[in-house]
């Protein structure tokens, strides 16, 4: 294994692109840490010219990061897009500009309405703007997997002599069989002049479920660099999941003749963190992350397992750790141990932050004894969540029951500290209080999905409600509440929803 794969993480960007995920700043900056603790070597923050927000973000990851990464910046192949690149990224240590355009017949014809002489003339141009105001430049063909060979290496070959130091070759579409894509990038690592100075890398989506296997078999075609989400998260049927080529290359590094430098006890965490920060659950059957990536039901895989894990188990759970922790915290566990506990697994708080931290741990632990590490995490989460709030839930009284009127009382405060008391009827307790709710906020939206799930083991487990709401302008927004009392997991999260809307209508303004 002589092959250094780069993982060039794009969970803040091309993820965060996909129906309901956005993420406000301070959500990118939970994220970004946990890549860094992960070594991912690119993090791709974000598109600052697309909305004020999204450039501070690019910029507070910058300078969160520091030398643990490469902080990339997304833009399309105009200098207003690099420009604004480039100011975003002032923060980085390690910036890279990703800079590109259309290649492909349908990109050209339809959306650029360009020639392919424009198309490669603009390539260049936008290259050598980049190159001029960063180092580290990486130039993307968007749509690669259906454009003409031929045409795409003479665009390539235009970037690279304008100084690209990464080739991106997108199967944007999703659309390529894996032998098919990976002889492209071959053709590419063949026929590019200088291109043994360059990185090559690969970036697939999911529209046939072939996402994982397209990167692999651009790796064992000359890339060096995987894009790649957290969870698979990403425009329709998403990206190449990270956790999924980083575990397969680590199976097969021989074969492929490549290792990474992923933290893979790290990947269990940090898919659970996006879930959470975005609303977007993960199939139950998810390969690595999913709940049922390491259960087996069937009595002869149970009894093969028992007898060796190796019968039906190829990664051990603690690898990507899985296996849960031992450690159990109670009412009785100080400050200290709390503190400690929290730190192992990645979260450290300002004095003033912690005694917060510890008061929402105490009334947890006072309610259900045995504290485990996901409730640590979703306590965390819950906390980080409170912080950008345009409203708070502090107190729903509920009367329900048979045969009585479902009803609600909710007191609600808003970002500028007033406090309101409502009540509302409904058909059931969630209805009462979201109509509750709705009272207050007085904006339209419909409800599309709701699930409650609990997060830890036992009947006074934690419950975690997701909901899924659409605003009068068609947007999709996710929300997420947990508490002991499902009610109040359900106006939480429906209130989080609501929050995120709000927000994400703000920064577009
Ligand atoms: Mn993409």
């Amino acid at each position: 294994m002589t092959r250094k794969i780069d993982i060039f993480d794009t969970t803040l960007r091309d993820g965060e692109q996909s129906p309901g995920c956005s993420m406000n700043s301070q959500e990118k900056s939970v994220v970004a840490r946990e890549l860094v603790r992960m070594g991912v070597d690119v993090i791709e923050a974000g598109f600052p010219v697309s909305s004020p927000s999204d450039f501070r973000a690019v910029s507070e990851i910058g300078s969160i990061v520091g030398d643990g990464a490469i902080v990339a910046a997304f833009s399309r192949a105009i200098e207003a897009d690099i420009d604004c690149a480039a100011e975003a990224l002032k923060t980085a240590a390690r910036p890279r500009i990703v800079t590109g355009i259309g290649v492909s017949p349908t990109h050209m014809s339809d959306k650029l309405h360009m020639s392919e002489d424009e198309v490669v003339e603009c390539a260049s141009r936008a290259v050598a703007h980049a190159k001029a105001l960063v180092d580290d430049v990486e130039f993307y063909a968007e749509d690669a997997g259906r454009a003409d060979p031929q045409f795409l290496l003479r665009v390539v070959q235009a970037a690279v002599d304008a100084g690209a130091t990464v080739i991106d070759i997108p199967d944007t579409t999703g659309y390529c069989l894996p032998d098919e894509y990976g002889a492209l990038i071959k053709l590419v690592a063949d026929n590019v002049r200088g291109i043994e100075d360059v990185k090559i890398a690969v970036h697939a989506h999911n529209d046939l479920g072939l996402a994982t296997a397209l990167a692999l078999a651009g790796v064992r075609n000359g890339a060096t660099q995987i894009e790649c989400t957290i969870n698979g998260l990403g425009e329709r049927a998403g990206n190449t999941a990270l956790e999924e080529v980083v575990m397969a290359i680590r199976m097969h590094g021989d074969e492929l003749d490549a290792y990474t430098d992923i933290v893979t006890p790290e990947l269990t965490r940090a898919s659970r963190l996006v879930s959470r920060i975005t609303g977007m659950s993960v199939q139950a059957n998810k390969a690595i992350v999913g709940a049922n990536a390491f259960a087996h039901s069937s009595g002869i895989h149970q009894d093969g397992v028992l007898k060796s894990r190796s019968t039906y188990e190829i990664i051990d759970p603690a690898e990507v750790g899985a296996a849960g922790s031992d450690i159990i915290l109670s009412a009785r566990s100080g400050h200290a141990a709390l503190r400690h506990r929290l730190q192992e697994l990645g979260y450290s708080f300002a004095d003033e932050d912690f005694e917060g931290v510890y008061e929402r741990f105490l009334e947890i632990a006072d309610q259900k004894k045995e504290v485990y590490d996901e409730d640590l995490e979703s306590i965390v989460q819950e906390m980080q969540r409170e912080v950008a709030a345009v409203y708070t839930l502090n107190a729903l009284q509920i009367q329900c029951g048979d045969p009585l009127v479902p009803t609600a009382v909710a007191t609600i405060t808003d970002e500028d500290g007033n406090r309101t008391v409502v009540s509302a009827t409904g058909t059931g307790p969630v209805d009462a209080a979201y109509t509750a709710i709705d009272k207050v906020v007085g904006i339209e939206s419909d409800l599309q999905e709701f699930a409650v799930k609990a997060i830890t083991r036992g009947i006074d487990a934690i419950g975690e409600v997701t909901v899924r709401i659409t605003a009068s302008d068609g947007r999709v927004y996710n929300g997420r509440g947990s508490d002991n009392d499902i009610i109040v997991s359900s106006a939480k999260a429906y209130i989080n929803a609501i929050n995120r809307m709000i927000q994400a209508s703000r920064a577009r303004s």
